[in-house]
């Protein structure tokens, strides 16, 4: 059960961070939200807490490990513990290589990659001293195949599920009871078109994206189905694609 549990998500301002919030809030979990943009933490945390939720907030940009500390932090000082830590935050800028677009590489590493290394490093800590937690990864179908054009994306991505399977071995090893989950979604309907900056490749995908992209909450619902396995149990690797996605 997510009831009562502490969540910390980052990337909670928009899209799968926030469906899953507010899903998980409806449950009973306690939420910590981290990502760049304050305000809309702010709203999303009201909201929560006007329908009876438990919800704190800190603007973190997850390429700043000092920052993703101090997310821990929060959580520890509001609730005590962190149960369950989802590295969400995540970016797309997609662009076939000629291109050379180093600044969409740099950034996709620092938030996808990097980003991810430090949620693991600011929680496991805690997790071990609790002898219980679930670190939850937010990879993609573009970590399982790569394609034109998503060269970094897919690298980022599938380095997603190097480090969670890495972890996953470690964990077994730390017997601290730490579970270890990839949610890797297809096409979801959110917000993250907007950080693709090569006008054609962002013309295609929206093109892609109407005819077949999903409603967030599907993936919202997954992450809560992976934390509402019993304790001794774990999803390691969940894809969740629409239906009519090839
Ligand atoms: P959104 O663009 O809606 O959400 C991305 C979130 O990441 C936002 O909350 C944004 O918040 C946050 N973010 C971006 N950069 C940073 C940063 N430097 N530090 C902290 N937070 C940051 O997209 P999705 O919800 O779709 O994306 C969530 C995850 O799902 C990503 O990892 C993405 O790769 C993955 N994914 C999504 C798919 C889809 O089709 N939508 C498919 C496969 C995977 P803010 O700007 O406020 O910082």
């Amino acid at each position: 059960m997510s009831e009562a549990k502490v969540v910390v998500i980052t990337g909670a301002s928009s899209g799968i961070g926030k469906a899953s919030a507010e899903l998980l809030a409806k449950d009973g979990a306690k939420l910590v939200l981290g990502a760049r943009r304050e305000n809309i933490l702010k709203e999303i945390a009201d909201k929560i807490e006007k329908l009876g939720g438990q919800a704190a907030y800190k603007a973190t940009d997850v390429t700043d490990d000092a920052q993703v500390e101090e997310l821990a932090k929060l959580a520890i000082e509001k609730f005590g513990r962190i149960d369950v830590w989802i590295n969400n935050a995540g970016i797309m800028p997609q662009s076939v290589l000629s291109e050379k677009k180093i600044q969409d590489w740099n950034n996709m590493i620092d938030i996808n990659i990097k980003g991810t290394l430090y949620g693991i490093g600011a929680a496991i800590p805690y997790m071990d001293k609790q002898k219980s937690g679930h670190i939850i990864n937010v990879s993609s179908v573009a970590g399982h195949v790569a394609h034109s054009g998503s060269a970094v994306y897919s690298a980022t991505k599938y380095a997603v599920r190097a480090i969670s399977e890495s972890l996953r071995q470690e964990m077994v090893d730390a017997k601290n009871n730490v579970r270890v989950t990839v949610i890797s979604p297809g096409a979801i309907n959110t917000e993250l078109l907007s950080s693709v900056t090569d006008p054609e490749v962002k013309a295609g995908m929206e093109k892609f994206y109407a005819a077949y992209s999903i409603p967030v909450e599907r993936v919202a619902l997954t992450i809560k189905q992976a934390i509402d396995l019993p304790a001794d149990a774990a999803w390691n690797e969940v894809i969740i694609r629409p239906t009519s996605q090839l």
